[in-house]
C-alpha cells in the first residue's frame, strides 16, 4: 500500500495502525521478503477475466508475499463468446481462467451461477455464504456495486450479505472493472503499486483470448491503472475502496 502524495489520497491512505501493518504481516513484501502471518484472500468476480483485470497486480503481489490467494468465479463466462454454446463456451473460459491463475501464483475457484442470467436466491445467498465460509478468507475483495453489468452487481449483493450476516465479518475491499463503462461513480480509498508486476498482470489477462484483450486491454485497464498510477504517484497502480465498517482490521494492502 503507498500513501500517495494527493491531499485528498493520503487523507484516505493506509496508516500505520491498520493491523496487518501495525503487526509488521506485510512490512517488507516490497523487497521481497514473505509474511509470517499469512491470510487467506478472496477475490471474487463474475466472470473469467474479472478478478484478473481489477485484482491482478495485488493477488500477485499478496501471493508473492506468502499470502493463500483464490480467485473465485461467480460464473464460467458461459455467455462471453458469441456464437459458441454456453458449455464449449463454460469450458474454454475455465481452461483460460486456469492458466492466469498459474500466471498469478493464486488457486482458481468456480462456483455455479451462469453467465448473463445470474440470480439472486435464497440459493444463491446460501452458495456465496458456503464458499465464504468454507474458505474462511481474512479479507474478500468484491465487484464495487455500482455497475453497468448486472452479473457483477448480483455478485457484488450477495457478497455483501454474507459480510453483513457473519458473526466474525472480513476485510470488505470493492474493486473497478473498465471504470467509466461498467464501475460507475467509483472514488477509491486505496491504492496499491502495480508497476513491478504489471507486465505479469497484463500476461495473465491476456490468457483470455477468447475475450480478444489485444482489442480492449490498452484503452480500458492499461488506461485505468495508469490514471490511478498518477493518482498515486507511481506509474501504474490498482485501487480500491475500503468497507470503513469492515473491521478495524487494517489494510491487507500494506504491502
Ligand atoms: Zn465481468
Amino acid at each position: 500500500m503507498l500513501k500517495a502524495g494527493g491531499a485528498a489520497v493520503a487523507a484516505v491512505a493506509i496508516s500505520g495502525s491498520d493491523a496487518f501493518g501495525s503487526q509488521g504481516t506485510l512490512s517488507g513484501a516490497l523487497d521481497g521478503s514473505k509474511t509470517t502471518s499469512p491470510k487467506t484472500i478472496m477475490v471474487i468476480g463474475a466472470h473469467p477475466d474479472d478478478p484478473e483485470t481489477g485484482c491482478g497486480g495485488t493477488m500477485i503481489r499478496l501471493a508473492k508475499a506468502g499470502h493463500n490467494v483464490l480467485s473465485v468465479y461467480f460464473t464460467r463466462g458461459e455467455r462471453g463468446i458469441p456464437g459458441t454454446g454456453l458449455d464449449d463456451s463454460a469450458r474454454i473460459r475455465t481452461a483460460e481462467a486456469e492458466k492466469a491463475c498459474k500466471i498469478l501464483g493464486v488457486k482458481p475457484i468456480f462456483m455455479s451461477q451462469i453467465d448473463g442470467d445470474t440470480r439472486i436466491t435464497p440459493e444463491a445467498y446460501k452458495e456465496m455464504k458456503a464458499i465464504i465460509e468454507e474458505y474462511k478468507p481474512d479479507v474478500v475483495f468484491a465487484h464495487w456495486p455500482i455497475d453497468s453489468h448486472r452479473d457483477h452487481r448480483n455478485c457484488s449483493s450477495l457478497v455483501f450479505d454474507v459480510w453483513q450476516n457473519s458473526e466474525n465479518p472480513f476485510e470488505l475491499y470493492y474493486f473497478e472493472v473498465c471504470t467509466g463503462i461498467q464501475t460507475m461513480h467509483f472514488f477509491p480509498t486505496d491504492f496499491v503499486d502495480i508497476s513491478e508486476v504489471e507486465k505479469q498482470k497484463k500476461e495473465a489477462c491476456f490468457c483470455h483470448v477468447s475475450q480478444e484483450p489485444e482489442s480492449w486491454y490498452d484503452k480500458e485497464h492499461e488506461r485505468m491503472e495508469l490514471f490511478r498510477g498518477m493518482q498515486s504517484d507511481v506509474e501504474y497502480a490498482e485501487s480500491f475502496v475500503k468497507f470503513h465498517k469492515s473491521k478495524a482490521k487494517g489494510s491487507v494492502l500494506d504491502i
